[in-house]
């Protein structure tokens, strides 16, 4: 009896270390469960920053009006594109809009007004990682003629084809306008959009802007070109070469595959590459420059 009293404080103290305890557990699942929802953020975190890198980078070119352009990078759950309506300088990682390949888009912001042409063009093109759109001034005037522009230059060869198409005339921001979009890239990664601007696709976010660029460019050269005459178009012949060509532009040489060519007719390369060099260090020939060596001490000696 006279244990009773001692024994009660103990069963507390057990019962406080095991409430501490539980609640620790708790905090520490707690702390797992934020570490791994901050992780999973964090993986997306550095797609959605570059896409906002990007967004001011396509301004920083000047082929963009304010915040009218939109762009999107592929990711698992779908695509990563810009907020409708948000100044790019003042866009956060966190503005930045999931939408999955059904047409749903996750958090508070909507995504922009043209995501059916992102979400189409990622259902339809495969190769397609990242999507640029914009009202580009000269690519957006050219729209507003309506015109496919021909192979004046060699360089059209970017889009995929022989011409920079147009599609037709749809409302923004409709399934009508994604369909006329999608007609017109047809074996293409850029077209022009009646009276609208252009939009374009490849396998990076940098190489989505470079070829958005480009096709400025283009547009650019075709319209001084038409404002002094009438450009001659290369023939189909020529422009099937380039094509063959363009398949290898702009890479190196060990970046080729076993029956690529070379875009470009290479001079002779008068030095060793390294690669083959250090394969010789590895084997049989070793000896030989020690042997030129020698020869060589000879012949001063001699
Ligand atoms: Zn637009």
């Amino acid at each position: 009896m006279a244990r009773r009293p001692a024994k009660a404080p103990a069963k507390k103290a057990n019962a406080k270390k095991a409430a501490a305890k539980k609640a620790a557990s708790r905090k520490g699942a707690a702390a797992k469960g934020a570490a791994r929802r901050a992780s999973g953020r964090l993986a997306d975190r550095a797609l959605r920053q570059e896409i906002i890198e990007t967004c001011l980078a396509m301004n920083a070119a000047g082929i963009n009006q304010g915040s009218s352009g939109n762009i999107s990078a592929r990711n698992a759950s779908g695509f990563l594109i810009t907020p409708s309506g948000v100044d790019y300088e003042k866009m956060t990682p966190q503005q930045i809009v999931q939408v999955d390949l059904e047409g749903g888009y996750f958090g508070e912001w909507l995504p922009s007004s043209e995501w059916r042409m992102h979400l189409d063009v990622y259902l339809g093109k495969p190769e397609a990682q990242a999507v640029v759109h914009t009202h580009a001034t000269y690519a957006t005037a050219l729209s507003c003629l309506r015109r496919e522009i021909p192979a004046f230059h060699y360089m059209i060869g970017v889009t995929g084809g022989a011409t920079l198409r147009c599609s037709e005339y749809a409302t923004f921001g409709t399934q009508a306008l994604s369909n006329t979009m999608m007609t017109a890239l047809e074996d293409r990664t850029a077209c022009l959009l009646a009276n609208h601007g252009m939009i374009c696709f490849a396998d990076t976010l940098p190489k989505s802007l470079k070829l958005a660029v480009e096709i400025e460019t283009l547009c650019r050269q075709y319209f001084i070109a038409c404002q002094a005459g009438q450009p001659v178009v290369l023939g189909d012949a020529e422009m099937t070469g380039v094509l063959a060509r363009f398949k290898t532009y702009g890479l190196q040489s060990d970046e080729l595959g076993e029956n690529d060519a070379l875009a470009v007719e290479a001079p002779v390369r008068r030095d060793a590459p390294r690669r083959a060099q250090k394969s010789d260090q590895k084997s049989g020939p070793k000896r030989a420059p020690k042997s030129g060596k020698k020869a060589g001490a000879r012949k001063r000696r001699g």
